[in-house]
């Protein structure tokens, strides 16, 4: 019998997705401080709040692992040609147009939008790939962290945990002229940046995020960033040198050091497109991985964002080293970027995590879709990337009509999901991604009488949110044990949107 508390809440609905399958007849009992308890049979439940979830599965929270929030503003504003052939590069020189217009007020009304969209969608935190540091004519603003804190205080406000990825950026490219579009997002030297970055890290230690706190001894006396951090944060740093092309590499080298001695996060961008890819080997004689790698620079706590262009070495490098990898398909389809190897990766145990980056959709299960279906479309196959063997955990071993030939088992929609969820979490250190005890409740819902799951059984089920789900079927959506959005709506959904679409008005008139 597990021992219950009245001050806990029991959340009781038709299935819960644990261990790798649904299951019946559970309940997740969550503390006053948001922490899963317990899960267990319902007949054991005793003094506890019971809220009942009817017709509804249970699922973790899934983890967006790279945005840029403020990009939202751009949605449907780029679909048409400027050039003889539009490309990525035609699409930044928009990005950055837009980049250059927006107030402080404007970067926390963007980031609320698309942090709005992301509770809609399931999403319980973000990692938000942050690099809008100055002022719109590049004047440092008197803090050097205003637009890193509208960023944090709109994921907030919605109520979703944020990695705040401060990113480094420090030049156009080698031998590129420098571009004004970029003023905003420069900082020349290691140093400037290092000391803004342990200032952000600082204040939200120190009560810019209420349970950020404990974990961590204070900063700001030695300078020093603290070590560690809280065991379930709802914001916190990490550090995102831009790409090989913006940031040199004694500059990386520093601030990669600086992350590794503090535990923190490292993202990059890494391969998005052949010109950046050509333009390192040019600079280096080596391609972005093999620089990295060869420098030594890449750990378990690195995420190579998109990694499309890569070579058979580069991916055993991000297998050695325990990096994972971000695909971004909604983002990466809409920009031409290419398609991830998902199927190479995961036959050489690189773990992939999702993001959807420029917020063209904002739908994880979207991203975890296209992850398998962008290389259907390349190979003229199905079922591409559930070929690799490591995926032989969970309620599928029993199903002998998933069993390959070999012998080894294949269950794509977890696969998929384990993309969405766990892999994220880890990618940015979120303390989620599974329901399990100890970590936060945080978790969506599925209603199962939605028409795009109606019918589904309780082993297929997930294949059914995975691949045909779409948002309307997310009704619930739970962090830290509180509800964010109920019946599909969030609590202040109607505020977010009407001061988003002001500032759309504004914008582009
Ligand atoms: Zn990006």
């Amino acid at each position: 019998m597990a021992e219950l508390s009245a001050h806990e809440i029991a959340f009781v609905p038709d299935l819960i997705y644990v261990e790798g399958q649904f299951k019946s007849g559970l309940a997740l009992i969550c503390n006053p401080a948001g922490q899963i308890t317990n899960v267990v049979p319902v007949d054991q439940l005793t003094g506890q709040k019971r809220v009942r979830l009817a017709n509804r599965a249970v699922l973790p929270g899934m983890i967006n692992a790279h945005s840029h929030a403020f990009q939202r503003v751009l949605r449907g504003r780029t679909e048409y040609r400027t050039a003889d052939k539009d490309s990525f590069w035609t699409w930044r020189e928009m990005m950055y147009l837009a980049a250059s217009r927006l107030t402080p007020e404007d970067i926390y009304d963007a980031s609320r939008m698309a942090f709005l969209e992301m509770a809609l969608g399931g999403i319980a935190a973000v990692g938000e790939f942050h690099y809008l540091h100055h002022a719109l004519d590049g004047r440092h603003y008197d803090d050097p962290n205003l637009l890193a804190k509208e960023v944090i205080r709109a994921a907030g406000d919605v109520g979703l945990r944020i990695a705040l990825l401060r990113v480094a950026y420090v030049r156009s490219g080698f031998q590129t002229e420098p571009n004004p579009r970029q003023a905003r997002f420069i900082e020349r030297d290691p140093e400037t940046y290092l000391k803004n970055l342990d200032a952000l890290a600082g204040d939200l230690n120190q009560g810019t995020s209420p349970t950020a706190r404990e974990g961590s001894s204070k900063s700001g006396t030695d300078g020093a960033l603290p070590h560690g951090r809280a065991t379930d944060p709802s914001a916190w740093v990490g550090v995102a040198p831009h790409s090989v092309r913006a940031v040199p590499l004694d500059y990386l080298k520093q601030v990669i050091a600086y992350a590794n001695d503090r535990d923190l996060k490292i993202h990059m961008h890494v391969a998005e497109q052949p010109a950046e890819v050509s333009a390192c080997v040019e600079e280096y004689g080596r391609t972005p991985t093999a620089l990295l790698e060869s420098e030594g620079l890449l750990s378990d706590r690195f995420t190579a964002v998109h990694a499309i262009h890569v070579t058979p070495k580069a991916i055993s490098s991000f297998a050695k080293t325990g990096a994972i990898v971000c695909a971004c398909p909604t983002t990466e389809r809409n920009l031409g970027d290419g398609v991830v190897p998902a199927d190479e990766y995961l036959r050489n145990d690189v773990a992939i995590c999702l993001g959807t980056d420029s917020h063209t959709q904002i739908d994880l299960l979207e991203d975890a879709r296209e992850l398998e279906y962008h290389l259907r479309l390349q190979k003229l196959e199905r079922a591409v990337v559930s070929r690799n063997p490591t995926i032989r955990e969970g309620a599928w071993q029993r199903q002998a009509d998933r069993t390959l030939p070999d012998g080894r088992v294949s269950d794509l929609a977890a696969l998929l999901f384990g993309c969405a969820a766990t892999n994220g979490a880890r990618s940015i250190g979120a303390p989620g991604g599974a329901l399990e005890v100890g970590k936060p409740a945080d978790f969506f819902t599925i209603d199962l009488n939605d028409a795009a799951i109606a019918g589904a059984s309780q082993d297929d089920l997930l294949a059914s949110i995975v691949f045909s789900a779409s948002r309307t079927a997310i009704r619930e959506v739970v962090v830290g044990g509180k509800p964010i959005v109920s019946e599909g709506q969030h609590l202040i959904q109607e505020e977010v949107v009407e001061r988003f679409t002001d500032l759309q008005r504004r914008l582009w008139g």
